[in-house]
């Protein structure tokens, strides 16, 4: 080790800021492309925080965060907010852009009377006024870009080696080490504020069950899997038999419209869906959405079998069976940390997922591993690492230990982008999870960032001066 942790994240932090400052012109401003499930799941998370400035500078805290609405209207109900002091009950609703309020009628809709708060994350109008059907106007919030974090949609800057091949190619192992260990840290530290954040607004038990359902969602069904765990409650889940609380979990998933009754379907097929069927037909009513836009929606193309939703789901089911056994990872973190979660995690046990990949497939031939090792890694280098990390610093060096993922695109365009074609320093600064995570880091803070092709980048003259 290098750098004391968070001292580390501490310098990435200035050094990212003061490049930024010296050289704004980085960042184009670019109107960010989330969908709407997206922003209302990381604004019900908690993710924003609970304090705001509403645009007319009024101080604005959410003392309830209320009720996904599965009904037609506004998107969150039973909701209370203090405004400057006095406290408000009613709905809020939440859209990317502002005028969305008006361009879907909600001003002429008595539906929305009740609505206290107007959540945007755009401005198109520069000032849009938010009034209800009786004229009167409603409190607005614009949320903060830079909160978004990765969860914008943007697209892979072109492979090519960058520009700052030559400055990182001068330094000399050390100097990379510790700019690669800061970045590392620093992300660490973004990763736990998040959890931190979300904690305050839910409890630090739903916060660690939703990321970890947000892991198992993988990138393609990480909003989705975060949706399902807001609409099911740990707490909640954790009081029903297991049985019932399966149902819940594939009825609210909505994977429960496969046909029981399929000929084609295996006998063991058809019989978990029974099973299941006799719980959701009774609590169906009050859990499934009314209209198709609060549905949660599953990306299925690109995935493999084996990370089927649905299996994942299975595995969501049987990680709550061992809820408490699985805590002490976390609540109990030291040196053993990893081996502990990998041992629990592959004890986890299910009659019928263990051998399924789909609610409808056949049987495999062979058991296979409810979570997988990249996904164990993926959930303790995202979730159980940062939120462990952030209240024990001594556990870094075990951090470090951890061994790195398979490469994926991003991680190779990062490579190839930073180290070029030399490809035993690229491999010597990217074995490890922390270091794959401090070369993402640098990434998004850059190249992401950069419109100029390396061109207006401001990393290549600073990177030069990391001691
Ligand atoms: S955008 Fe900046 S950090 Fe990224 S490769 Fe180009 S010079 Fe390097």
């Amino acid at each position: 080790m290098t750098v004391p942790f968070p001292h580390g994240a501490e310098k990435y932090q200035s050094f990212r800021e003061s490049i930024l400052r010296v050289s704004p012109v980085v960042r184009e401003p670019v109107t960010p492309v989330i969908p709407e499930m997206d922003l209302q799941a990381m604004w019900f998370g908690g993710e924003f925080g609970r304090s705001y400035s509403g645009t007319e500078g009024e101080q604005i805290e959410i003392l309830q965060f209320g009720h996904w609405n599965h009904s037609a209207g506004p998107d969150f109900t039973e909701t209370a907010i203090s405004i400057n002091g006095e406290i408000r009950k009613g709905s809020i609703e939440i859209e990317i852009d502002s005028t969305s309020w008006e361009q879907h009628g909600h001003g002429s809709n008595p539906a929305f009377d009740d609505v206290v708060l107007h959540v945007f994350l755009h401005d198109s109008r520069q000032k849009f006024y938010t009034r209800n059907s009786r004229h009167e106007s409603i409190p607005q919030i614009k949320l903060d870009q830079e909160a978004l974090g990765n969860a914008t949609v943007r697209d892979l800057p072109e492979a090519f080696p960058g520009r700052c091949l030559a400055p990182l190619s001068e330094m000399t192992d050390e100097a990379v080490e510790s700019l690669i260990e800061s970045a590392a840290q620093f992300r660490a530290m973004r990763k736990f504020d998040r959890l931190k954040a979300m904690a305050e607004s839910t409890s630090a038990r739903q916060t660690i069950f939703q990321a970890i359902c947000e892991a198992l969602g993988f990138r393609h069904n990480k909003t989705a899997m975060a949706v399902l765990a807001q609409r099911n409650p740990l707490s909640d889940l954790l009081a029903l038999q297991p049985a019932e609380r399966e149902a819940r979990l594939f009825g609210t998933a909505g994977f429960m419209e496969t046909e029981i009754y399929d000929p084609s379907l295996s006998s063991d097929a058809t019989d978990y869906l029974k099973k299941l069927w006799a719980h959701w037909w009774k609590i169906r009513p009050a859990l499934e959405p009314e209209i198709e836009d609060r549905e949660i929606r599953w990306k299925l193309s690109g995935t493999r079998p084996l990370n089927h939703p649905q299996r994942r789901v299975g595995a969501i089911a049987a990680i709550l069976k061992r809820w408490n056994y699985l805590t002490v990872v976390w609540e109990r973190p030291g040196e053993d940390l990893e081996k502990k979660w990998q041992t629990r995690c592959d004890e986890l046990e299910h009659d019928y997922w263990q051998n399924h990949y789909t609610l409808s497939s056949k049987a495999s031939k062979n058991p296979m591993k409810l979570i997988g090792t990249d996904r164990q890694r993926d959930i303790l280098g995202n979730v159980i690492f940062p939120w462990s990390l952030g209240r024990h610093e001594e556990l870094w060096p075990v951090f470090m230990e951890m061994k790195g993922v398979d490469s994926n695109e991003k991680l190779r365009r990062a490579q190839l982008r930073l180290f070029g074609s030399d490809s035993e320093r690229a491999g010597q600064f990217a074995k490890k999870y922390f270091q794959q995570q401090a070369l993402l880091q640098i990434y998004h803070d850059f190249c992401l960032e950069d419109s100029s092709d390396c061109q207006n980048c401001p990393f290549p003259e600073q990177v030069a001066q990391w001691s």
